[in-house]
Parts: structure tokens; sequence; C-alpha cells
């Protein structure tokens, strides 16, 4: 017996990127980003169903990803690499016909001598400080790079999931500045940075989380369902504690149930205290330490032993149950366990 069940909703997938497309003009490209296995719902399947929406450029953080994404999609798409061009993967990227993203002054020097006629993109920092060339930098090598013909030139916003933060303007302005005159393709907008209006479009938008239905693109359709059977149910009486550290004591008679699913399968033991769980519409406290495989639940107030209770459902989504955890639900999905048994739906045949 698995330890779950995972829905995952292609349609659903399907339905946010199109949603996300039609949120900037026709001219700009609407890519998708399927790096951690397609934040853990599976990028193969996310990918192939997005491919079939007309999806024609995919972002993976790591060239291993794009391996497999390549196998997976045949020749036509572009793939794009985060990392860029590390050490000792030259032949790699070169034969997936992988696009690495250079994102350093070593970076560049590698994949130009090693890959000169390669296609390749640039990232650069316009005040994220994580990966990309400083603007001194691209002052010193914007000809070289220019001459070498990149087929994008990306920047990544730090601030962009909250609207109000003024980062955000300070980057699109830094960025504007760094690309001024230059006739590459550019690509500025994540999901947040295209809900913040045309002017973060640029060429092209490169949505992740809002495509598996998280925050911050509230519209979202949710995507991910997870059940949980119940393994066992029984009595506690008033006193009685329950669970590892005997952290929690019923304060009256109750009935506890003993669900298959813990902190290996992704459900984190910061999630407790706070952490609820649904039989149908009715929410049920869990109780106790989260243990490896098994969650603690008082189901006192039910009118029967349920067969399964919901962690994830359309009215308690990811973003709901990272609250309760003080997480966010980019890493809830990248969480979800291996155990489960995964059941797609509007998977693509073959
Ligand atoms: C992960 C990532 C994205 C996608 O971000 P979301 O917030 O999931 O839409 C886009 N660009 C870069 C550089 C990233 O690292």
């Amino acid at each position: 017996m698995p330890t779950g069940e995972l829905f995952i909703d292609l349609e659903a997938v399907a339905a946010n990127w199109r949603a996300l497309d039609t949120m900037s003009a026709e001219t700009v490209e609407t890519a998708a980003v399927v790096k951690a296995d397609g934040y853990g719902l599976g990028a193969v399947p996310v990918a192939q169903r997005l491919a079939q929406e007309g999806v024609r450029a995919f972002f993976v953080a790591t060239a291993a990803e794009g391996v497999e994404l390549r196998r997976a999609l045949g020749p036509e798409p572009r793939i794009y690499v985060f990392y860029g061009h590390m050490p000792g993967e030259a032949d790699t990227l070169k034969r997936a016909d992988l696009v690495p993203l250079i994102c350093s002054i070593l970076q560049l020097t590698a994949h130009l001598e090693t890959l000169p006629r390669h296609p390749f993109g640039l990232q650069l920092d316009t005040g994220m400080n994580r990966l990309g060339l400083k603007p001194a930098e691209w002052d010193a090598v914007r000809e070289i790079v220019l001459a070498a013909e990149p087929v994008l030139i990306t920047s990544h916003l730090a601030s962009a999931d909250t609207p109000e933060d003024p980062q955000s303007a300070d980057q699109l302005a830094r960025f504007r500045e760094m690309t001024e005159g230059v006739e590459v393709p550019l690509s500025l907008a994540a999901t947040g940075g295209t809900l913040l209006g045309n002017e973060y479009h640029f060429d092209m938008v490169r949505p992740g989380i809002g495509l598996y239905g998280g925050l911050p693109f509230a519209a979202a359709e949710p995507v991910v369902a997870l059940d949980l059977p119940v393994i066992s149910c029984f009595d506690v009486a008033a006193g009685e504690t329950v669970g590892y550290n005997a952290t929690w004591r019923a304060g009256a008679d109750t009935r506890i149930a003993t669900i298959a699913g813990g902190y290996a399968d992704g459900l984190h033991r910061a999630l407790q205290p706070a952490m609820e769980v649904m039989a149908g519409p009715v929410p049920c406290p869990v109780v106790g330490r989260v243990s490896m495989d098994l969650l603690t639940v008082d189901i006192g107030h039910l009118d029967g032993d349920p067969s399964t209770l919901s962690v994830l459902g359309p009215h308690h989504g990811i973003d709901a149950l990272a609250r309760t955890g003080g997480t966010i639900g980019y890493e809830i999905l990248t969480s979800l366990g291996r155990r489960y048994r995964r059941n797609y739906r509007g998977m693509v045949a073959g």
C-alpha cells in the first residue's frame, strides 16, 4: 500500500499556462519553468502536456534535467539551463542541444572556448545578487558577448511576489539600462513579474509556480490533491497523550485516526501544531508529533471513522498548508513524497 494518493491535474496546469499566456501581448512568448522535476509534479508529464498546448521554450536548473526533457520532448522545443555552462558539461549541452544561460565571466570564457558555435543565453544581475553578470562585468564583455550572438538575455526579480515592493521597479530600470540598444530577445518575468504588468514582459515571460497552482498567481486552478489512507482508529480518554514525547494531551475523551504519511513523505514536522486535514468538508486537527510515516488526527467530532483523510484539495491548497508551517507553496510541492501513488489527469499518450 502506498502512503497516499497524489492527484496531479495536467489539464489545470494547461489552463494555468493559458491564463498566464493571455496576460501578456501576442508578441510575448510564454515559456514554462519545469526545474526540480516540474516543481515535484513530474517534469516529463508536465512538459509533454504543455508542449501539446503550444509551449516551445522550457527552463530547467541542471543539464541533467535538460537531458531528461530532451528525450521526452524530441528535437523541437528550446530548453534553457539556469545553472549555465558548468565545468565538464560541454558534451552534454551539445548532445542534448541545451541552451546554457551563462551566469558568470568564468562560465562565459569556458563556453566560448569549448562550444564556440553552440547557442547560449545570458543572465544579468539587476540586484538580486544570486546569479548573473554584474553591471560592470557586463560593460566589460558586452561587445564580445553580442558578437557571439546570444539567443536570450535574462534577469530575475527578487521581490515580484510582493507588488508594492519597490525593488521590482529598481530592477526593471537597471535591466532596461543594461539592455539598451541590444537586439537580443529579453526576459525578466517569472510568475510574479508576469502579474506585475506589460512593462515587465519584454519578449518572453517564464512562469513556474503559477502553472502549478501556487501564489502569487492567486487565480490559478489548483493542480494537486493528496489523500492519505486511515490505518487505524481508536478512542483515547481525557488526560491520555498522543505520539512522540507526549506533546499533545486529550482535554476530553475523543477518537484518534492514525493515517499513512509523515515527514518522510514531505509532511514536515514544522507543519505541526497548526496542521489540519479534511474529512470531506470537515477540518480535523493533526495532534501530537508528525512521525516518519504516520500522522495522528483528532476525529472525535466526526460521525464515523473515515477511510481516507485529505491533506491537499481544492479548498485547502498548497499555500494554506505552507502557511501552517511558515513556508511557501513551492516547498510543499517540491517536498511531495515519492511513496505516493501518482494519478495524473490529462496525461499525453505515448
Ligand atoms: C525558478 C525560476 C523561475 C520561475 O519562477 P516562479 O516564481 O516559479 O514563476 C524563473 N526564472 C528563474 C531564474 C528561476 O530561478
